[in-house]
């Protein structure tokens, strides 16, 4: 029976729920009248229900369709203005237990080369990412309690929050690490993490199953009610996602906003983020023989679809997609992508040798963090380096009540403008600097209070003038 509150996994995830919704989406796929009265609601800009957002995915209305992309632009540039935030991700071991078919670092892939980074490589590898400019990073890590026991992510943590290399820093450390206990994410939580992310990777129990053969990731329920441990381990800010291409995309979409639902429902609290990830090339991995990949443009429009019955959770697209994709979906509703990502373990500091793989998938954007700091601003969009909510305390529900009523915009311009300004300090081409202190100048006006507009002018001189970590 479908609970939204339950416990159990396959309650909450209730796969008749799900099917009766994709039966109701196809049954009023076409339904005008019902159609408007959805986007009326989501003009609200209070989200939606897992059936009223499938029935948007599932319509195939030209004029709807457009309707729904520019309301999905609307709910963007209401909530998250043209800002988008940046990350890196840094792969500490690509050791594992697991058997997912659909990753290259399954336990019986026996050629490609193993590694873990020591505390050395650590500092290494973030002062290389320092250099660049990042200030956010998302930790990567496969599931090995004899290479990668907890206490070896703390320790990486410890490490990283340590380094303090020229005038960079990491301010923020997010975790990608399999599900766990209650007791080891309140571990992650005394460490000082922003946000836990886990990957869903299919909601369907039973392709989950096929998905992941051998390993403790076979586990469905321990898997998927992974979130409430983390929830109850005192970890607000948790960061969900499926990998499009493993199930059909509708069942995904409708499953993954019932997952949000139920944290909503279960903690007050729903995501922090969804990231949108499909299925790439890898080493041993080819794409094509999953059935269910999805093209460009319903990629767009599942994080448009998305970003309207969420408008409050963070949209993340990563360098799995190309710039040309990126630029698509970006006004869409994307509010955080990464930059120069190396999906490899050691892959900052040395290149991957050819005979000595150890990439996680095929990045597809290859640009320095400078261009695609560049190519942002080019396209209107401010890059922001900012870190603060985590840091000022502003996690879980206080950080919802603060992002459903728009306040949180007060603290996200100024601080992306102050965090731009360090960039371009420290780290920027000529060319990029010159631009982001053109954009700079033209954002300040946007700033709507007159008091911050001074606090942002002294901060950005204080910057100028060699000072650094300056946040609202
Ligand atoms: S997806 Fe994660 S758990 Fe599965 S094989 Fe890859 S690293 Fe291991
Ligand atoms: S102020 Fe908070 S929500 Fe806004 S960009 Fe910074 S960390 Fe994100």
């Amino acid at each position: 029976m479908y609970d939204v509150k339950s416990p159990k996994a396959e309650e909450f995830i209730n796969n008749e729920e799900v099917l009766a919704t994709l039966a109701y989406a196809d049954e009023n796929k076409d339904n005008i009248e019902l159609i408007d009265a959805i986007l009326e609601k989501a003009k609200l800009k209070k989200g939606l229900t897992h059936r009223e957002a499938s029935v948007l995915l599932a319509c195939d209305n030209e004029e709807k369709n457009q309707q729904i992309y520019q309301m999905a632009q609307q709910i963007k540039k209401d909530f998250y203005g043209n800002r988008i935030v940046m990350f890196a991700p840094l792969y500490l071991s690509n050791y594992c237990i697991n058997g997912c078919v659909y990753c290259p670092y399954h336990m019986k892939n026996k050629h490609i080369a193993r590694k873990k980074l020591t505390q050395e490589e650590i500092v290494r590898e973030v002062t290389a990412l320092q250099d660049m400019g990042h200030k956010r990073l998302a930790l990567e890590a496969g599931e090995d309690p004899v290479n990668n026991p907890i206490e070896y992510i703390l320790e990486c943590i410890d490490t990283i929050y340590s380094i303090k290399h020229k005038n960079g820093a990491i301010r923020r450390v997010n975790v990608n690490i399999a599900a766990t206990t209650v007791e080891n994410y309140k571990k992650l939580k005394d460490a000082g993490i922003g946000t836990y992310i886990l990957f869903q990777e299919t909601y369907h129990k039973e392709s989950y199953e096929a998905l992941h053969p051998t390993g403790p990731k076979h586990n469905y329920a321990y898997h998927t009610e992974a979130m409430d441990r983390a929830m109850q381990g005192g970890i607000d800010d948790v960061g969900l996602g499926v990998l499009f291409g493993l199930e059909r995309y509708r069942y995904e979409f409708a499953a993954l906003l019932m997952h949000a639902e139920h944290l909503e429902a279960a903690f007050g609290v729903g995501p922090h983020t969804i990231s949108v990830p499909r299925i790439k090339h890898a080493d041993d991995i080819d794409p094509s023989v999953f059935d269910n990949g999805i093209n460009d443009d319903i990629f767009a429009k599942l994080v448009a679809c998305t970003r309207i019955s969420v408008p409050y959770t963070g949209i993340i697209v990563s360098t799995r997609e190309s710039q040309a994709c990126r630029e698509k979906v970006l006004p869409m509703g994307v509010s955080q992508v990464s930059g120069a990502s190396r999906t490899s373990v050691g892959g900052y500091c040395e290149p991957e040798k050819e005979d000595e793989v150890s990439e996680q998938f095929d990045v597809s954007d290859k640009r320095t963090l400078d261009e695609v700091v560049k190519w942002l601003m080019d396209l209107g969009h401010i890059p922001s380096f900012c870190t603060a909510c985590y840091r000022e305390g502003r996690t879980g529900d206080r950080f919802m009540s603060l992002c459903k009523t728009g306040q949180i915009q007060n603290c996200c311009h100024p601080n992306a403008l102050m965090t731009l300004k360090e960039y371009l300090e420290d780290y920027a081409s000529p060319e990029t600097k010159a631009l982001g202190e053109a954009m700079i100048a033209a954002e300040i006006g946007n700033i709507p209070k007159e008091k911050v507009q001074q606090i942002v002018i002294e901060n950005l001189n204080n910057i100028a003038n060699g000072q650094r970590d300056f946040r609202l």
